[in-house]
């Protein structure tokens, strides 16, 4: 494709995402599409030729959006949110365009300097103090991970980077039995075995109990285990809860052990003033992860990871071949060392687009309205007979059932399952379960860039309705 093509065709698909954008609420917010059915429309060999551009762009339209879920649909209100915005969507396109790799600060210096100065301005605007470094990971998985591997190495003293787990103790993780399946995945690929994680018990609001945390390292380092990192949570995946981290750190000081938190999802009402208590305690903690690719605006991939110490991350990541090293290695920050992949994207870009075309107050004002209309949500199912809260509004979620009278336990988790699958195959709005105290729920979560009162209202009239035809 020349250049004067490319142009053309740019120009065009700037129209069609405009057009996409404007119109993405009259399709139905997840894929109605059955499995295979997209993949039988694809040949099963590549073109020997090349092919006309126009007609591959008419196969996207034809064959891959009707198997599209519309993330960015105001009525998205399934899993947490991966919200995007406009000016996250331009950088993207600016990314793509340049597209660097920036492992070192050699391979694009910008990408480096930005990362490090943009991550500061979102350390201030989430309240977390000073003494942070922050990078840009691609995930909070690739981040915990990465903690849980410190943690490892600080354990050890740096023995299990070097000769293996063989001749090193036992290891214990610990992290609230509502944690994200990430962590149980990090212990795993860490080496330790999920027989090193231990699942702490969690209170009435679904947040860590500190005293059945303080009973778990102390039954371990009486067998002889070593305590080696907590991960605590702020908002945890079902319900929202939210682990009390003064007590916590305090805990973890005591013992030693390091402390990561994720906040993957509800990192972002940092930037409220009313919610930051939520990271009282936060001295005590060695590193902390949100995402704002989820309800920051910005497109995923964007995990902003920071930790206090990142001498240790380095030590535990870093291999120097001869061919990465050049005459500034040392002196400048090379982002390479500080997690799992040598590639990286020029990912700050996105960000520091987003905070610069919204500002602080931009934001803030975003996600107040997403806090404001859960508890208003809340106040409509309160106020239904045949429905129940299951967990009350965290922040921007929270989780119900169906119980219409005079079914059991059994009889409203079938219900409710039916219920979750129905509203799916209607497509106005999208919804996903969970489990609650080990009965079904369902989680509505609200946090697309444009969701307003609207369509929140269309969302609880849509359950209901179609409750009703159950
Ligand atoms: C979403 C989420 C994760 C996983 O985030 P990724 O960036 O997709 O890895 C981990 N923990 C919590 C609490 C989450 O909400």
């Amino acid at each position: 494709m020349d250049l004067d093509r490319f142009s053309k065709e740019a120009h065009g698909l700037v129209d069609w995402m405009t057009e996409y954008l404007r119109t993405i609420e009259t399709r139905p917010v997840r894929a109605q599409t059955a499995p295979g059915t997209i993949e039988s429309q694809l040949p099963p060999s590549p073109p020997q030729q090349a092919e006309d551009f126009q007609a591959i762009l008419d196969d996207f339209e034809r064959i891959v959006m009707p198997g599209i879920t519309h993330w960015q649909h105001p009525r998205f209100f399934a899993y947490f949110p991966a919200n995007s915005s406009p000016p996250s969507v331009l950088a993207e396109m600016l990314t793509a365009a340049v597209a660097s790799q920036c492992m070192l600060w050699q391979t694009s210096p910008a990408a480096t300097e930005m990362e490090t100065r943009v991550l500061d301005w979102l350390a201030q605007m989430l309240g977390l103090g000073a003494g942070w470094h922050g990078v840009i990971q691609d995930s909070a998985s690739s981040a915990t991970l990465v903690a849980v591997l410190v943690a490892r190495e600080r354990a050890t003293g740096w023995r299990a980077d070097d000769e293996g787990l063989g001749n090193c103790p036992p290891l214990a993780v610990y992290t609230s039995a509502e944690a994200h399946s990430s962590v149980e995945k990090a212990v795993r690929i860490a080496g330790l075995g999920r027989k090193a994680l231990r699942l702490v018990p969690t209170d009435a609001d679904f947040a860590m109990r500190p005293d059945a945390l303080e009973a778990l390292i102390r039954a371990d380092l009486e067998a002889g285990i070593e305590p080696a990192c907590i991960v605590a949570t702020l908002g945890t995946t079902g319900t929202g809860g939210i682990d009390p981290l003064a007590a916590i750190g305090e805990i973890a000081k005591r013992h030693g052990i390091y402390l990561h938190i994720d906040a993957a999802w509800a990192g972002s009402a940092l930037l409220l003033l009313e919610t930051r208590w939520m990271i009282d305690g936060i001295e005590h903690a060695d590193s902390f992860v949100t995402n704002p690719h989820k309800w920051l605006g910005v497109n995923f991939d964007c995990s902003a990871h920071y930790v206090r110490k990142p001498d240790e991350l380095i030590r535990t990541l870093t291999v120097n071949p001869a061919y990465l090293t050049g005459q500034e290695t040392g002196r400048v920050i090379d982002y390479r060392d500080w997690g799992i992949p040598l590639g990286r994207r020029f990912r700050a870009l996105k960000l520091w687009l987003v905070i610069r075309s919204y500002g602080l107050e931009g934001l803030q004002a975003m996600l107040r309205r997403h806090i404001a209309l859960t508890d208003e949500l809340a106040s409509w199912i309160a106020a239904e007979p045949s429905f129940e809260l299951t967990s009350k509004p965290s922040l921007a979620l929270l989780s119900f059932r169906y119980r219409p009278q005079g079914l059991d336990d059994a009889a409203l988790d079938e219900l409710n399952t039916r219920l979750v699958e129905k509203i799916n195959d209607d497509g106005r709005i999208y919804l996903t379960q969970t489990r609650v105290r080990g009965r079904v729920a369902i989680r509505f979560s609200i946090g697309q860039t444009t969701t307003e009162r609207h369509h929140v209202e269309v969302g609880w009239a849509v359950v209901r309705e179609i409750a009703g035809t159950l």
